[in-house]
């Protein structure tokens, strides 16, 4: 039993990214007392001051509204973790392993080992990190091998379904929530945590490690499968002919298959579906079951040669790239973000500047982490910037501020008017009447 009852419960979120961030700040303002924990001390200190230092929309407020309660603090120190929390989530990276498709647990397990350690009361260790199927039997092991004498660790598996962009949204008012669990002492604590969730109907299911793990993962294997569907449908129709967004309308009417996710483009990125399919596969295959997964080796094929094909148009189009002034547009991997982790926008603008065009980007808020990554690309701060004189324009990620975009406006700033709609989202026929040439992947005649 949990000292204090249910209703005090104090809360620690380990690992204060994209996850831990949110799930810290979202568990405050559900009125819990939390402690953001990570390893990163400048991530720490700046989040201790209220400053978010990751673009996520309605997180800022947040985070201020609740550092400044003193509801909602940060630290490095698992000792003071460990006597502080009766729940500690596990929100720590499970990025693919240097050169390999698997999943790097080092992050997880060195922190479920760190608050097992530090841990000075019962409490309850729920893990929310995406892992490889059978992780959490064996961090519940590890846990209760590494716990102090007298101290009595539960373990419980609760995946995460956030989507950047909604993050809060989601957390506050998730579309399921998912709990594993082998003990009879998990739920009901994770119960009262999710009250107000529960509360408004929230489907809640209640399973064994194994399915909440594979639900997180079967989710995200779905989601790329359907958008390489239909991308792959995208090489037919650009050989054939024929409309891929008529495609995709037609299709998604049927409820059996609906319209979200089948919209063809430059692909998938991020730091969850490429690195997930993968990390499945690789597990799966550990499993000895190596031919079970290997469709999802054809989906990230699918997804990678949709990069290779944005880069062949735009050779196309411009001749030759040597001097070129390409604009783009966006190189977050998705809109609302600041995140390229594995971005396709962000890979493209590389390789023509590799191949000798002069890119100038303009991203609403992943321009400095995409310069980290590639600081030879010419960042500018605003769209009009990016696109004074440019021979080709690239919308790659779909801002709002892009599909809002006047092309009559536009046009008085570029030296070519061809635009590159990447994401399909631009009404071609309004382009075409204000004398732009545009092109989008998936149409054969365009090209
Ligand atoms: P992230 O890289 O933004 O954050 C991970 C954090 O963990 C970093 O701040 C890092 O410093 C910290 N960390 C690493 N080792 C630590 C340790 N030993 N102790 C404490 N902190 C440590 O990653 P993220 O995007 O937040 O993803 C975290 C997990 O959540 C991953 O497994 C991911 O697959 C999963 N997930 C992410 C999302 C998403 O949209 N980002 C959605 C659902 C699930």
């Amino acid at each position: 039993m949990l000292p204090g009852g249910l209703v005090s419960l104090k809360l620690t979120v380990i690992g204060t990214g994209y996850l831990g961030a949110t799930h810290a700040a979202s568990m405050a303002e559900l009125g819990f007392d939390v402690l953001g924990v990570d390893v990163d001390k400048e991530k720490i200190d700046a989040l201790g001051r209220g400053e978010l230092p990751i673009h996520e929309p309605g997180l800022p407020e947040l985070l201020r509204k609740h550092t400044e309660s003193g509801r909602l603090r940060f630290t490095t120190s698992f000792e003071e973790a460990g006597a502080f929390g009766d729940v500690h989530f596990i929100a720590v990276g499970t990025p693919q392993r240097a050169g390999e498709h698997a999943a790097d647990m080092t992050y997880v397990d060195a922190s479920v080992t760190a608050i097992a350690r530090a841990a000075t009361k019962d409490s309850l260790i729920v893990g929310k990190s995406t892992v490889p199927v059978g992780s959490a039997r064996r961090l519940k092991a590890l846990a209760a091998q590494e716990a102090r004498e007298g101290v009595t660790i539960d373990f419980a598996w609760n995946p995460e379904f956030l989507r950047e962009g909604y993050a809060v949204e989601d957390t506050l008012r998730p579309d399921r929530l998912v709990i594993g669990s082998d003990s009879a002492t998990a739920e009901p604590v994770l119960r009262e945590v999710y009250a107000q969730a529960i509360s408004m109907n929230t489907p809640f299911i209640s399973t064994d490690f194994e399915t909440a793990e594979l639900v997180k993962v079967a989710a995200n294997a779905f989601l790329a499968t359907k958008i390489s569907f239909i991308n792959a449908f995208s090489e037919v129709t650009e050989t054939v002919g024929g409309d891929i967004r008529t495609l995709a309308d037609a299709i998604g009417l049927d409820s059996r298959i609906g319209r979200r996710f089948l919209n063809a483009g430059i692909g998938f990125g991020g730091g969850c579906l490429p690195k997930d399919i993968r990390a499945l596969q690789a597990r799966v295959s550990e499993l000895g079951l190596d031919s079970t997964m290997r469709f999802l080796n054809e989906v990230d094929e699918v997804n990678l040669r949709r990069r290779d094909r944005t880069v062949y148009v735009a050779e196309t189009l411009l001749g030759n790239l040597e001097g070129k002034r390409v604009a783009v547009l966006g190189v977050a991997f998705k809109p609302n973000s600041d995140d390229v982790r594995d971005s396709p926008a962000l890979d493209v603008a590389a390789r023509l500047f590799n191949s000798g065009a002069d890119v100038s980007v303009y991203d609403p808020a992943a321009n400095s982490n995409a310069a980290k990554r590639y600081p030879r690309l010419n960042y500018v701060d605003a769209l009009t910037d990016a696109v004074n004189e440019a021979d080709l324009v690239m919308m790659l990620t779909e801002w709002s501020e892009f599909v809002r975009i006047d092309p009559a406006e536009l046009a008085e700033l570029v030296a070519h008017k061809v635009m590159f709609d990447g994401r399909n989202v631009l009404d071609h026929r309004t382009w075409k009447d204000a004398g732009w040439d545009i092109v989008s992947l998936g149409h054969k005649s365009e090209l």
